[in-house]
């Protein structure tokens, strides 16, 4: 008991002289609530190795315009090397797009690359070989790629790739911030998975850090939007509520200020009223409204006359299959992949919404 005391302080000793008070606060209410030092037991495992078939990232850390450093966990061990780095700048990604010819939508990953990678491969958003093959068509996630469950890292690169994939064949991936990525962005480390603790401590850094403005996939997290607007449709993680669509903001300034909100201090964040409303039940990355039967159809159907548009689509509300809602006012695609065993899409083409099960079988709706 006494080597895991002295264990224990000498890593929270370690993380305090990193400067990562935040985190080692949160740890230590961890401690006093077990009697048995659970939370004890991790940190001294994990200081001894004893995770030995744990990998995870990398973690691409920016130095300058060209050189990064990749930082990776292999066998529980971190491994650093340097690398060339081909982009460093990614442009905030546009909110409104015309004239597209076929969509395809999904929600809420949640660290299941599987059944991800399932649902897409046979759907034909992607080949065999996992390579593009939606030609121009775009392909659009609404959020919540983080949290909850183990393949988290390597679901990002994955979409990161094939969005430049994507844009060579003239089409477009689009990944919606969801409440998941701002929690995790806000240090809210509530919902990730274990593994991804245990790589907070080995890298001794805070989980958010792995993703600041110094990082690459930080930066490119940052240049994403919540609320697009393709032809008709809107898409966004939770959904636009009336409350909060009488604040009259344009796409534009709604994804602005929401990137705005991702370094702000969470001081800053709780003093400024339009602010907070990015963050609150009400806002567009949680709101849970449509899923209300007596939600009056004037209401939807007056926030998407103010938008220009017919439809929106949206994550957040887990459900089992894809589902027309308010008479196809509202559809609904998260499909609880996060259990980790099944998936489908929503598949666009002009005005025909066909459900696709990830077996490949679609169902018009
Ligand atoms: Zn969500």
């Amino acid at each position: 008991m006494k080597k895991f005391i002295s264990l224990r302080n000498a890593t929270i000793a370690l993380l305090l002289g990193l400067g990562l008070t935040a985190f080692v606060i949160k740890d230590d209410v961890q401690l006093r609530n077990n009697a048995y030092g659970l939370a004890e037991v991790q940190v001294y495992d994990l200081r001894l190795g004893i995770s030995e078939t744990f990998d995870d990232g990398p973690y691409t850390f920016i130095e300058s315009k060209k050189k990064g450093i990749e930082r990776s966990i292999v066998a529980g061990k971190v491994e650093e090397k340097e690398i060339e780095l081909e982009q460093v700048k990614f442009k905030p990604e546009k909110h409104t797009y015309k004239e597209v010819e076929k969509v395809a939508v999904l929600s809420d990953i949640h660290g299941q690359m599987d059944v991800f990678l399932d649902i897409i491969k046979n759907n034909g958003v992607v080949d065999t070989n996992l390579n593009w093959a939606f030609g121009t068509g775009h392909f659009v996630i609404t959020g919540d790629i983080f949290d909850r469950g183990h393949q988290v890292t390597e679901t990002l690169w994955f979409v990161y790739h094939l969005e430049k994939q994507a844009e060579a064949a003239g089409g477009k991936v689009h990944y919606l911030l969801g409440n998941h990525e701002y929690m995790v962005l806000h240090d809210d480390t509530r919902y990730i998975h274990d593994k991804y603790k245990q790589a907070s401590v080995l890298f001794e850094m805070r989980y958010k850090d792995l993703f600041s403005q110094e990082t690459i996939i930080g930066r490119w997290l940052r240049s994403k939007a919540t609320v697009i607007k393709i032809n008709d449709n809107l898409f966004t993680h939770g959904g636009l509520s009336k409350e909060f669509a009488d604040r009259s903001l344009s796409l534009n300034k709604i994804n602005k200020l929401y990137r705005k909100t991702i370094d702000l201090e969470e001081e800053a964040l709780m003093s400024d009223t339009l602010l907070l409303a990015f963050h609150s039940r009400n806002s567009p990355i949680w709101y849970r409204g449509y899923f209300r039967e007596e939600l009056p159809a004037n209401e939807i159907e007056g926030v998407l006359k103010q938008y220009g548009a017919k439809r929106i689509i949206v994550g957040h509300t887990s459900q089992t299959e894809v589902l027309k809602k308010h008479d196809g006012l509202v559809y609904a695609v998260d499909t609880s992949i996060k259990k980790g065993e099944y998936g489908e899409l929503l598949l666009i083409e002009k005005d025909v919404f066909t459900r696709c099960k990830m077996d490949g079988e679609r169902i018009v709706l």
